[in-house]
């Protein structure tokens, strides 16, 4: 079907049909080249052909008539432009075919170099460059990726035989293999293509560039491809473009090679060129980790022009596009050519650097420095580091790609961490070196360590964009991934023993290494002081103990939005008259146990509010269900019985009465308060006491009590009455009344559907998000596993519900219970305290939502603090300057 749509783009010499603002036709890769092209940056010259062909053309297997047309007058242009001929036995014209879509995906589909060589041609590229080798290394090379890519047969058949060679040769380079090896190895490539697939290897130039455009097409649907989606979140409908660009090569000799720039250190975020370079190389050969690429500044001596080169190149991409970037080039006889550029990925301390130092060199603003760093990212800089003086034994040393440290079982393989990752266990993940094959189990691995590659190579980029730590070329280690095991030093790890990587080093250290928590230093605090002052939202923290508490008030939290009374009930002998308290048999009874517990709670209590001195803390009354205090096993309960002093029978009766079906919609919350009013009494008196203790010693405090699992108002009502009856009770024994709220948490449907009813009683709301996930989804948190990874792989639905808040279902209910609670009471106080509390796009969600405050784990909360800025600056209309990073 004719259509009026446009679908290839030319650039080079100086100029282009696109530029960056057309991501989503040409893709990051094209877009960057046409910028490239027309900021008059050394880019060889190419076309671009339109990524919306590419879901058409996976769905239909075909392509609309014009293409063939509009491509042949792109490859007589670049030919003009080169003045090289596609299929010309005296000078021909080679190009590279590059996938590239709108978003970055590192590695994930394959690059074809060198296509339009033949046997003809060959002798056209030997005319032209007086060099045998290189032109058969070029040839050897094309046919190796076109046979791994578009005939699909992978690396490995390839390799293999390419090892073989070297062996025979004994070289131990590629590069030394002499010509007419190489010349035979092209033979061998073609005959085992045809061997394996039937099919005969394609001479015609043409036929060889359709093939490896629509290669480029279907890789959209690789299973890698999908899963690196599915982990950041691309849709599945943008599709790939495909780009075909004039080949320069690397690989003439010690003036050519090929190499990767950064224009900052992206993993401390230091002002300061640097990358990796290999001579006499061609495209993947950097980051492959086949050969070990020597540091950019090694350039600066005979190859200083090239040095000088890329330092402009790096200038004036940093000047334009207001980020730093990721830049691929390669130089030719000394003359440089850049073939890529894109926003560089960056550990979260490079990323906070970064941004507040380009707001000192006047490229961005202080918003945009706000708006630009990932909030998720500021967990990184809390990763935990080897403590310098720990005694663990160096097992051998390579690169720090990615910082912090971790510990775990070494795994060799992709899918065994995966797997053992899901039972629960720590892994770190050891290869020779990774591939795009390994994602899955770099995703699971606490740590990625490989024995190749440099700082460049797809595990550093991988892992540093995925904040995870990673040690990369530690080249004395000799990895045995059959045998589950590598050496190094004179050591053997086996699979399954444990090791500590450490990222911010580069070391690998035998067994669990003591880790210290890490220090946030000047950038961050400048950046979180802009976020503050732009952030509408309050942060709190979830917190049970002074020494949390604590940790909170440093991260910045401004209040205790949920604590957790029963935790304190599980500690030393405090369980034992807990228990006693359950199992008692009548009221004088729990009562008895009852008191024993008040003086415990309301120490820990006092502790709290000592360190969260003018600021408000929220306590929640006892929630779990009474069975998870008591023993299960018969020796225990025995053992119980007896400290109890009663018949064993009697407690083991006790103990199965109180076994429910369904624990989780069960006697628990204010089930528990309102069947046992002393519980609730007693944990009020605790509370209050230990209230007007602290603010005796001079404190401010404010306290909020909040009654759990409230879904009918008059639970709520019956349980703010004894804690109010009792707060009166204490402040007149005391002689002093401290400032308090009664509220409720909102976590089932039922009290959001009756919000304005439970607001006409309460004085604040918090959702818990955990159980209003549960409870609106229908689904118990603990049996997903069986069912909701496969949901999130069907695309049933996008994202774990757990983690980042369903706003579209679980959303409507907040916003709803927002809105009728507020109608009831205008100054009602609304937060939030499940885990969402702490995750970007949930926090982000409860700003537009009007919320008051959210309440996350205190390692989070420098996270929530950040989206809530950026959430009022994108309420506020700033949008971010930036040009579309590439
Ligand atoms: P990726 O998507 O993996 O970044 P690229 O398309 O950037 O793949 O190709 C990988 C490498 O191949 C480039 O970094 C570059 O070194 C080399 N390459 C691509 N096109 C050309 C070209 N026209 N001339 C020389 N080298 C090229
Ligand atoms: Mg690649
Ligand atoms: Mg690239």
């Amino acid at each position: 079907m004719p259509s009026l749509e446009r679908w290839v783009y030319a650039f080079g010499n100086g100029r282009a049909d696109g530029s960056a603002a057309m991501r989503d036709i040409l893709g990051g890769k094209g877009a960057g080249l046409a910028e490239m092209a027309n900021l008059g940056l050394p880019v060889p010259p190419g076309f671009t052909i339109s990524a919306r062909l590419c879901l058409a053309y996976l769905e239909t297997a075909s392509f609309p008539d014009e293409l063939s047309e509009e491509i042949d007058r792109h490859l007589k242009q670049l030919e003009q432009a080169t003045k090289k001929r596609f299929g010309s036995a005296d000078n021909p014209l080679l190009v590279s075919v590059r996938s590239g879509a709108a978003v970055s995906m590192p590695g994930m589909m394959e690059t074809i170099l060198n296509l339009g060589l033949n046997d003809a041609t060959v002798q056209g590229l030997i005319a032209a460059s007086h060099n045998p080798g290189f032109a058969y290394d070029s040839y050897r090379r094309f046919v190796q990726m076109y046979g791994d890519v578009v005939f699909e047969l992978g690396k490995e058949p390839f390799a293999e035989v390419l090892e073989e060679a070297k062996r025979r040769c004994r070289v131990e380079r590629d590069i030394d293999l002499p010509p007419g090896e190489l010349e035979g190895l092209v033979r061998e490539f073609k005959e085992l293509i045809q061997a394996r697939t039937g099919k005969t290897f394609p001479d015609d130039p043409r036929e060889q560039l359709w093939g490896a455009v629509e290669a480029v097409f279907k890789s959209w649907r690789t299973r890698r491809a999908i899963d690196y989606r599915r982990v950041h979140g691309i849709p599945d409908g943008l599709g790939t473009a495909v780009n075909v660009v004039a080949m320069v090569y690397g690989n003439l000799g010690d003036d050519s090679g090929t190499g990767v720039a950064f224009t900052r250190d992206c993993r401390t975020g230091e002002r300061r060129l640097n990358g990796d370079v290999l001579t006499n190389a061609q495209g993947e050969d950097v980051v492959s980790g086949a050969r070990t690429p020597e540091p950019l500044s090694r350039l600066r001596g005979k190859l200083a022009p090239v040095h000088a080169g890329l330092e402009r190149v790096a200038k004036k991409l940093e000047r334009h596009f207001k980020d730093v970037q990721d830049i691929e080039f390669t130089f030719e006889h000394g003359k440089l050519h850049v073939l890529q550029t894109r926003r560089a990925q960056r550990t979260g301390a490079a990323a906070v650097r970064i941004a507040v130092e380009m707001v000192r060199e006047r490229l961005i603003t202080e918003d945009e420095a706000v708006q630009r760093v990932p909030p998720q990212d500021l967990d990184q800089l809390f990763h935990p580091t080897v403590d310098t003086r720990s005694k663990a034994v160096l097992v051998a040393r390579g690169l720090p790609a990615s910082p912090g440290a971790a510990i775990g079982e070494a795994v060799f393989d992709a899918d065994e961490a995966e797997s053992l990752a899901r039972k629960g266990h720590n892994v770190i993940l050891v290869r020779r070196e990774t591939s795009p094959d390994d994602f899955h189990g770099m995703v699971a691995a606490g740590a990625i360590l490989t024995a190749r590659g440099g700082m460049t190579s797809h595990a550093a980029i991988v892992a540093r964009g995925m904040g995870k730590t990673c040690v990369v070329g530690a080249s004395e280690i000799e990895v045995d991934a059959e045998a589950g095991r590598f050496r190094a030093n004179g050591r053997v790890v086996k699979r399954g023993q444990m090791i500590t990587v450490d990222g911010t080093t580069g070391r690998v250290l035998l067994g669990a290494a003591k880790l210290v928590a890490p220090k946030s230093g000047e950038h961050y605090a400048k950046l979180m002081a802009w976020a503050d002052a732009r952030r509408r939202l309050r942060v709190r923290a979830n917190a049970d103990t002074p020494q949390d508490a604590k940790r909170a008030r440093e991260l910045g939290a401004e209040g205790i939005g949920l604590c957790r009374t029963e935790h304190m009930f599980f500690e030393g002998d405090r369980i034992t008259a807990m228990r006693e308290m359950i199992v008692a048999a009548d009221e004088t009874g729990r009562r008895h146990a009852l008191a024993k517990l008040l003086p415990m709670q309301r120490h820990d209590f006092e502790g709290i509010f000592d360190v969260m001195s003018g600021y408000p803390v929220t306590i929640r009354l006892l929630d779990p269900p009474l069975h998870e205090f008591l023993p299960h096993t018969a020796p225990e309960i025995a053992a119980l019985a007896k400290s109890l002093k009663i018949p064993t029978a009697a407690l083991k009766r006790r103990v199965d009465s109180l076994v429910e079906a369904n624990p989780m919609l069960g006697h628990r919350g204010c089930r528990l308060g309102i069947t046992y009013p002393e519980i609730t009494e007693m944990q009020a008196r605790a509370i209050f006491e230990a209230a007007c203790r602290v603010v005796a010693r001079g404190r401010r405090i404010t306290v909020e009590v909040m009654v759990p699992l409230v879904a009918h108002v008059e639970e709520f009502r019956r349980q703010a009455t004894i804690v109010r009856r009792v707060a009166q009770d204490v402040f007149h024994a005391e002689g002093r009344a401290v400032p308090y709220l009664v509220g409720t948490m909102i976590e089932l449907p039922r009290a959001a559907l009756t919000a304005d009813e439970i607001a006409r009683e309460a004085e604040f709301f918090s959702f818990g998000t955990n159980d209003l996930t549960q409870t609106t989804l229908g689904v118990s948190r603990d049996d997903a596993g069986r069912f909701l990874p496969f949901y999130i792989e069907q695309g049933i639905i996008p994202v774990d519900p757990f983690q980042v808040l369903d706003q579209v279902g679980v959303g409507k209910l907040i916003t709803m219970a927002v809105r009728l609670g507020r109608g009831a009471r205008s100054d009602l106080k609304i937060g939030i305290c499940g885990e969402h509390g702490g995750e970007a796009r949930s926090v982000k969600f409860c700003h537009r939502a009007g919320l008051n405050y959210v309440s996350c784990s205190p390692y989070r909360v420098p996270t929530a603090r950040l989206a809530a800025a950026q959430a009022a600056l994108a309420e506020a209309g700033v949008v971010n300057r930036t040009r579309a990073t590439v």
